[in-house]
Parts: C-alpha cells; sequence; structure tokens
C-alpha cells in the first residue's frame, strides 16, 4: 500500500519526535544539503549506492517506517513516501554532506550514474522545476568526473539517519539498499 496522504495528517494517540532530535546529530542540521529556489547546485556523488527508506509525515514530522507488518502508523492507514538519500560534494561550498530527494529525482540520477557506468566522481546539476522552491527536484548529469583520489567520504547517510531517528546502533535503518 502506498496510498499518499496529506503531510499535514495527524494519528490519535501518536507523540511527535524524531525531528526534534535534528540538531541533536553529530553531525548537526547542516549536513543536510538543500537546493534553494532559482538555483542550480552541483554535487559530486561519493559513494555508489543511495540510501533508501521509507518514511510516513504527520504533523509536519518523519517518522521512519519499520515495514508494514510491524508499523503502527501503516496499520492506521496513514501513507508513506520513500525517499532516497546521497553522499555529496557540494562543488560550489566544497563540503560534504547528504542530500535528500524523492524517487522520480533518484530515477534522473540512475539513468546519469547507468550512463557514465559508475556513480563516485559523477557531478549532477540539481535545481527545483519553474524555480520555485516546492517544484519537483530535477537532476541532471553535467558529464563531468571527479577523480577518485580527490575526493572526500563524506557523512554515512545510515549514522546520520539513525542519530537523527534517535534509534540505537543496533537498530537497523527500516529499509534501504
Ligand atoms: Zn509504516
Amino acid at each position: 500500500m502506498t496510498n499518499e496522504h496529506p503531510h499535514t495528517q495527524t494519528v490519535p494517540g501518536v507523540a511527535a519526535g524524531y525531528g526534534d532530535l535534528l540538531s541533536e546529530c553529530a553531525e548537526g542540521p547542516g549536513v543536510w544539503i538543500h537546493v534553494p529556489a532559482r538555483t542550480i547546485v552541483v554535487c559530486v556523488l561519493l559513494r555508489d549506492q543511495p540510501v533508501r527508506y521509507d518514511a510516513h509525515w504527520v504533523g509536519g514530522r518523519v517518522r521512519p517506517c519499520p515495514g508494514a507488518t510491524q508499523c503502527a502508523l501503516c496499520t492506521s492507514g496513514v501513507g508513506k513516501k520513500t525517499r532516497y538519500v546521497y553522499t555529496v560534494l557540494d562543488t560550489t561550498t566544497k563540503q560534504t554532506g547528504l542530500l535528500e530527494v524523492a524517487p522520480s529525482t533518484a530515477l534522473e540520477i540512475r539513468a546519469a550514474v547507468d550512463e557514465a557506468g559508475f556513480a563516485r566522481g559523477l557531478a549532477i546539476a540539481f535545481s527545483h522545476e519553474g524555480g520555485v522552491k516546492n517544484g519537483r527536484l530535477r537532476a541532471t548529469s553535467r558529464h563531468q568526473i571527479l577523480r577518485d583520489c580527490e575526493l572526500p567520504d563524506g557523512p554515512d547517510p545510515i549514522h546520520v539517519l539513525k542519530r537523527q531517528w534517535s534509534l540505537p546502533d543496533a537498530e537497523r535503518v527500516p529499509s534501504y539498499r
């Protein structure tokens, strides 16, 4: 079931959480790279694969989904969305960070990676369609490559997500590949 509900839907008896923990993340809130409106942000991919997770947006907050069979929100019929998290180097700020995108953007990144034959070192330009912040994030290959030896490793998405969601180290991120 992937029926999507408005972000504002709330579930009685479910306390708010997760989002408040962002500032407690070891890497800090700055680890997330955002693409401003009317701006092209060129990022170099640093890992071969993104991390994928499913989550519910309830009351404006993100709740990771542990899987439909053991999730109270799924049982309550709250829709969920899939997100992909990439470890990247922002070529403008020269900072490493994480970029989170929707599946349609991830498909465009995948196409660029397939065309290039690899991911790490590939430069991708990101911009919002229509130049507005809530426009779909578009990813296009810059057909530029940075040599592997010149690249940092960047933050680990799973580590950051666990900290952000306050999961113990032993717990795995709900779903990823
Ligand atoms: Zn769920």
